[in-house]
């Protein structure tokens, strides 16, 4: 595909986050008119302006002005807006071409393989260790949703060799070329169900991926999820899966047990019918079945498009994790300290506690913050014989009590650092210390990054 002339062309981007900055920015390069337009006003996006500093672009913010939607030539959209607003579908009505910031970049890249992962859990991890493997053969661009915008690679040169990029849905709503070499789906759950109609909708949305591929590409899916399998099935692209059991005879498997079972060691990867291809997976970053599945994900790509095998091992050995998601932030006296602060409903911390071996109590749970209204028994069956003892934080700590306070020795914190230093007077060599709070954090913290950096704080204070 060529790239796009936009000089003198009149560009309206949507939405002043990282993205679209990154995409004006570009816009602006390229000798195009642009006009960058936010709902929210001057005096909420000092940043964004800040970066945006020298770049010759018209402001129209506090609100969109229609004509600035259908007298444009392109319109760009950031991640965070939703293609249905009534802006954007009056500028497609004229036939106003509408880019999401991704296929925006991508008219400016080589022709060089792109891996685009999507699903509703596991993309940001999935993408970091799928990068990490990459980087160990081929100068490797990540990012997306995940840290750096790929418009702002195309401003840095865009010399990667390989882009790994994290998709959410509403960036795939905005692709309309970009043509991803391996497009891999983790799983569809229901979410953001408040931008679609309903679960159906949402699988949709991301099912576009796929349309966009071509008979030589891999399409990835997760092999239990009947969505998620459904979308990789409609591609031309050769259907490669991952799950758990025997292994198939194209895809990724972990030979291992049930959830709980303290998990396998090992993933096998197998092409074409040939003979698995093994690798150990120890690390302690990526514990848990849900990891194991991402872990399949990003080693299958990698393996797809040719990473060698010690290359791939190397790097699944040495991945770091990401913070805030099963975060090993001490070990202390044979303790660990495990922090899983982005996990801000139950299902986040029922895969986080689900991580840890049950057949001993040796987990001290800290949970609580702003409850999200849902109920948390669903984490009962994890308790026996997995949690110590339960520690509650924030204001929802009355009700995580009372539906789980029955099933083990229970205690009120009130604070976070009150938590932590209740935790360690409670746990032993062997056990974990766990902050998966099941909740939000905004009845005592600006995002769950700074409750996370406070509990890391609180340990790091322990005498
Ligand atoms: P995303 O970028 O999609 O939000 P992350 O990698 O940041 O995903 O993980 C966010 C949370 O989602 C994790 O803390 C964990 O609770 C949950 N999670 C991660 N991977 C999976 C998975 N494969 N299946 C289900 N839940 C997952």
């Amino acid at each position: 595909m060529s790239t796009p002339d936009l000089k003198g062309k009149r560009v309206t981007v949507v939405g002043l986050a990282k993205s679209g900055v990154a995409a004006a920015r570009l816009c602006a390069r390229e000798g195009a008119r642009v006009t960058v337009t936010d709902r929210r006003g001057e005096e909420h996006l000092s940043a964004p302006l800040a970066a945006l500093a020298g770049a010759s672009v018209r402001r129209a913010l506090g609100g969109h002005d229609p004509a600035d939607f259908e007298h444009a030539d392109l319109v760009v959209v950031s991640p965070g807006v939703p293609m249905a607003i009534p802006e954007l579908r009056a500028a497609r009505a004229p036939g106003v071409p509408v880019w999401g910031e991704a296929e925006l970049a991508a008219r400016f890249l080589p022709a060089v393989p792109i891996v685009a992962i999507t699903g509703t859990n596991g993309k940001s991890t999935t993408t970091a260790l799928a990068g990490a493997l990459f980087a160990r053969h081929r100068r490797t661009f990540t990012g997306g949703n995940l840290g750096t915008p790929l418009c702002e690679h195309v401003l840095e040169g865009g010399g990667a060799e390989v882009v790994v990029l994290e998709l959410s849905s509403f960036q795939i709503e905005g692709l309309l070329s970009l043509r991803p070499r391996v497009a891999a789906i983790l799983n569809v759950t229901p979410d953001h169900l408040d931008r679609y109609r309903d679960v159906d909708d949402y699988a949709a949305a991301k099912a576009r991926l796929f349309a966009l591929q071509q008979a030589d590409d891999h399409a990835v899916a997760n092999a239990r999820d009947p969505r998620a399998l459904a979308m990789a099935e409609s591609s031309r692209a050769a259907l490669h899966t991952f799950g758990f059991g025997p292994p198939a005879p194209d895809g990724a498997r972990d030979p291992g047990g049930e959830p709980g079972a303290g998990g396998a060691t090992e993933l096998w990867i197998r092409r074409g019918g040939g003979a698995p291809e093994r690798f150990r997976l120890a690390n302690r970053a990526l514990r848990g079945r849900h990891n194991r599945e991402n872990a399949m994900a990003a080693v299958l790509s990698a393996r797809l498009l040719g990473v060698p095998g010690d290359a791939v091992q190397a790097g699944l050995d040495a991945f770091p994790g990401l913070p805030h998601r099963l975060e090993l932030v001490s070990e202390r006296g044979g303790v660990e300290w495990v922090n899983d602060s982005k996990a801000t409903n139950v299902d986040s911390t029922y895969v986080g506690l689900s991580a840890f071996p049950a057949g001993a109590p040796r987990v001290v749970l800290v949970m609580g913050g702003r409850g999200k209204g849902a109920p948390y028994a669903p984490l009962r069956p994890l308790f026996p014989g997995r949690v110590k003892a339960l520690l509650t934080v924030g204001e929802d700590a009355p009700a995580v009590e009372r539906e789980l306070g029955d099933l083990c020795p229970t205690e009120p914190c009130g604070t976070l650092e009150a938590a932590v230093r209740r935790a360690a007077a409670l746990a032993r060599p062997g056990d974990a210390v766990l902050l998966s709070p099941a909740c939000a954090s905004y009845d005592q913290f600006r995002s769950y990054e700074e409750r996370g950096a406070a509990f890391r704080r609180h340990v790091a204070e322990l005498s």
